[in-house]
């Protein structure tokens, strides 16, 4: 794309980084590792060797304590790679489990977790959804309860992101279920206490290297000092990080559009049909420059919001309309790229093929485009 005006030479050095990593150490491995629906633990600990886990912590715990733009600069080289589902569990690990843990926890907290997670050798996941509760998480019905010195919980999530490598998950509970919303708690919870089952690893559509599972907890013992920040103040936690979480996913929806226009501009050049490029038909012409188009705009709103993060100041309408736009742009945009790859967008061997796959589950995670449409309504 022509502008790139909130990147710095720092940047551009991360991002070779990210493209050497990805292109030596993920995929040549992909489709093996999409087989097993799961990377090996390893590339976690090489991805902290190169200074991939982290990037945006402070640097007293482990990060190197740089901008959002480090973020940005991860997710965009992950799509271009075209290794959403190999990759994307560290951007998650590193730009919305870290900063849970790095804003609300105590220093030992910190100290404990953020350094390990930094080497690869903690890896994290945030746990809100049950199979009752989705967009709806007020509804979360995973209880904990105080006994003495330390909570006792009870209950299931699904759906959960690096679920079968967990070593820590930021739980979201109940502690006063009375209050709804407002007795919501956040709760660090080891995976290798007494009660702690993960369930199947799900197969899923795209994103197939990814592990993304079910979590059970029977009456798993944990202390009370796993607490993160204050008891039922989690709901408010999770207003607060979701538009950072929003953000990630628009730039991983237009790193995506923009990806499947390189390769389908590349690809109909080459095609013939009727004698003449793929390319050279109208339609195609018009309909590539309908993507570049919004994907010029998308950029320029984008790179707004991650300055706007850079600063801690993006807001619920911000972080909700630009995973609406880039997402939904994401969608329309891997489905036109396919269609102009004829049969061959179906092949697996094409890389549109997997991209679009993989893009599916981008409208609705971290909050659906409907739950997105909801927010922004509230801001009318
Ligand atoms: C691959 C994958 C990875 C995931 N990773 C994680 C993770 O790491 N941690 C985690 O906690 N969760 C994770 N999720 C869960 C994800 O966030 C939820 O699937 C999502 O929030 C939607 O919830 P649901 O599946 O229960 O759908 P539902 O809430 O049942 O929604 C069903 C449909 O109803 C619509 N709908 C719901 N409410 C409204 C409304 N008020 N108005 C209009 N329409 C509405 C939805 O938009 C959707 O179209 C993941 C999901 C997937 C598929």
């Amino acid at each position: 794309m022509p502008f790139d005006p909130i990147y710095t030479t720092e940047h551009e050095l991360f991002r070779e980084t990210c493209r050497r990593f990805l292109t030596e150490e993920v995929v040549p491995f992909q489709a093996a590792w999409e087989k097993a629906g799961i990377v090996p633990r390893e590339l976690w600990k090489k991805a902290a060797e190169v200074g991939l886990l982290l990037p945006t912590t402070a640097e007293e715990y482990g990060g190197a304590g740089a901008d959002f733009g480090f973020c940005a600069v991860f997710c965009e080289e992950v799509m271009a790679a075209n290794a959403a589902g190999a990759a994307l569990g560290m951007a998650l690990h590193n730009d919305i489990c870290a900063p849970y843990i790095e804003k609300y926890g105590t220093e030992e907290q910190k100290q404990r977790w953020l350094p390990a997670m930094a080497k690869g050798d903690v890896i994290s996941a945030i746990a809100m959804s049950e199979p009752a509760a989705g967009s709806d998480l007020q509804g979360v019905k995973t209880r904990a309860v105080r006994d003495g010195d330390e909570y006792v919980i009870t209950g299931q999530k699904t759906f959960i992101t690096n679920g079968q490598h967990a070593d820590v998950i930021i739980l979201v509970c109940k502690t006063d279920p009375e209050r709804g919303a407002k007795g919501t708690s956040l709760i660090l919870v080891e995976t290798d206490r007494p009660g702690f089952a993960r369930g199947r690893n799900l197969d899923k559509l795209g994103m197939k290297a990814q592990d993304t599972s079910e979590l059970f907890f029977d009456n798993v013992r944990v202390p009370a000092s796993n607490l993160l920040g204050e008891e039922n103040q989690g709901f408010r936690y999770l207003m607060e990080q979701l538009p950072r979480e929003r953000l990630q996913a628009a730039i991983q929806g237009l790193a995506a559009a923009e990806a499947a226009l390189e390769w389908t501009v590349a690809y109909t050049r080459e095609r013939e049909a009727f004698g003449q490029k793929v390319f050279d038909f109208q339609n195609t012409q018009f309909k590539l420059a309908d993507i570049k188009t919004e994907c010029l705009v998308a950029r320029a709103f984008v790179e707004k919001c991650i300055a706007l993060q850079a600063e801690d100041k993006l807001t619920q309408e911000m972080g909700a309309a630009a995973k609406l736009y880039c997402s939904e742009l994401q969608g329309r945009a891997t489905d036109e790229c396919l269609q102009l790859h004829g049969g061959y967008g179906f092949m697996a061997e094409y890389p549109i093929t997997k991209l679009y796959a993989d893009s599916r589950v981008n409208r609705i995670y971290a909050g659906s485009s409907e739950i997105m449409r909801l927010i922004v309504a509230r801001s009318l």
